[in-house]
C-alpha cells in the first residue's frame, strides 16, 4: 500500500515536472514494423523517440492494429511505412486516427519510394485467389542495397519532420550507410562460398524476392508474398516435388511463421531443417536479429551452413 502510494506520489510529480527535459525535446516517430524502427534509430539517434506498430517477431501481414495505435499514430511527427500493400491494415488506422477526437494531419512516408519494385511471380500461386499474379513484392528490405535507399528516405522524412536536426540526420545516416556498404559485401562474399548448384532453398512465405535477386540464392515458398492465408494442399505437394527433383538442400523456418509445415516437408522430402530465417520482423533485445545487421548476419550464417557442401 504504502509501495503503491509512493508511486503514485512519484507518477504525479513526474507529470507536474518533467524529470527529462531533453527526452521531451525529441520528435516522436512511429514505424509500421521492427525493421523500420531499427533504421529510423539509427539516423535519428538521440533526437528521435522510436516506436514500432508491430513489435519483435510480429507477423505485418497480418496485423490488428489496437485503439494504443490510433493514438500512437495521431500523436507522432511522422510515421513511416514499408508501402506496397505490406502493412494491409494501413489505411484503416490512419482513418480512424484522422477520424479520432485529435483530428490533426498524419504524415505517413513510405520507406520504398525510388526503390524499383520486383513483381512476384511466383508460378505456384496463379490459380488459388489467396494471391494476385503480378503483385508487387514488398519485402524490398531483404537486399542490402536496397536498405540504403530506405535510410536515405527515412533521413528525408526526418529532416523535414525536424530541419533542426538536419546536419545530425544527414551523418547519422552517412554513417549507417557505411555499414550496410560493408554488409552488403559481407553477403556477397557468402553467397561466393556456396557452390553454385546448392544455391537453393525453400522459406514459408515469398520474402527473399530481393534477396535472391541482389545475391543469386535461389527461393521457393509453398506461401506466396504474403502469410495472409495458408498454402493449399496442392501447393505443398508441388513444392514437395520440386524439392526431390530439384534436390534442394535444406528447408528454413521463419520467425514469423508456423515451423510445423517447413517441418512436415523437410520430413517427407528427406531434405534438412536449415534452421530459422528472420523475414519480416526483428527478435527482441536478446535473440539473434535485435537489428537489421545482425537479422541479415543470422540469415548469411544460416544459409551458408545448411548449404556448404
Ligand atoms: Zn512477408
Amino acid at each position: 500500500m504504502i509501495r503503491t502510494l509512493m508511486l503514485a506520489a512519484a507518477l504525479l510529480v513526474g507529470s507536474v515536472l518533467p524529470m527529462h527535459a531533453d527526452a521531451d525535446k525529441r520528435i516522436n516517430v512511429v514505424t509500421s514494423f521492427s525493421i523500420l524502427a531499427d533504421f529510423a534509430k539509427n539516423v535519428g539517434g538521440d533526437r528521435v523517440q522510436v516506436s514500432s506498430l508491430v513489435g519483435p517477431n510480429g507477423d505485418s501481414h497480418v496485423y490488428t492494429p489496437t485503439p494504443a495505435d490510433v493514438k500512437a499514430i495521431g500523436e507522432a511527427a511522422v510515421v513511416i511505412v514499408n508501402g506496397w500493400g505490406f502493412e494491409g491494415w494501413l489505411n484503416r488506422l490512419a482513418a480512424s486516427a484522422r477520424n479520432s477526437s485529435r483530428g490533426g494531419k498524419i504524415t505517413i512516408v513510405e520507406a520504398t519510394k525510388n526503390i524499383p519494385a520486383l513483381k512476384d511471380n511466383d508460378p505456384h500461386d496463379h490459380d488459388h485467389g489467396h494471391h494476385h499474379a503480378g503483385e508487387i513484392d514488398p519485402h524490398a528490405w531483404q537486399s542490402v542495397e536496397n536498405a540504403k535507399i530506405y535510410v536515405q528516405n527515412i533521413r528525408d522524412a526526418l529532416i523535414k519532420a525536424d530541419p533542426e536536426g538536419a546536419t545530425a540526420y544527414r551523418a547519422n545516416g552517412d554513417a549507417y550507410v557505411a555499414r550496410l556498404d560493408a554488409l552488403d559485401r559481407e553477403v556477397q562474399a557468402a553467397v561466393a562460398s556456396i557452390p553454385k548448384a546448392r544455391r537453393k532453398v525453400i522459406s514459408s512465405h515469398d520474402a527473399f524476392g530481393y534477396f535472391a535477386s541482389r545475391y543469386g540464392i535461389a527461393f521457393l515458398s509453398p506461401q506466396g508474398v504474403s502469410t495472409d492465408s495458408e498454402p493449399s494442399a496442392r501447393d505443398v505437394a508441388a513444392i514437395i516435388r520440386q524439392i526431390k527433383s530439384e534436390k534442394i538442400p535444406a528447408v528454413f523456418m521463419e520467425n514469423i511463421s508456423d515451423p510445423r509445415l517447413m517441418n512436415r516437408i523437410a520430413s517427407e522430402t528427406g531434405a534438412k531443417v536449415g534452421g530459422t530465417l528472420y523475414t519480416d520482423s526483428l527478435t527482441d533485445e536478446n535473440g539473434p536479429a535485435p537489428t537489421y545487421i545482425a537479422m541479415v548476419r543470422h540469415n548469411i550464417k544460416a544459409l551458408t551452413s545448411a548449404l556448404a557442401d
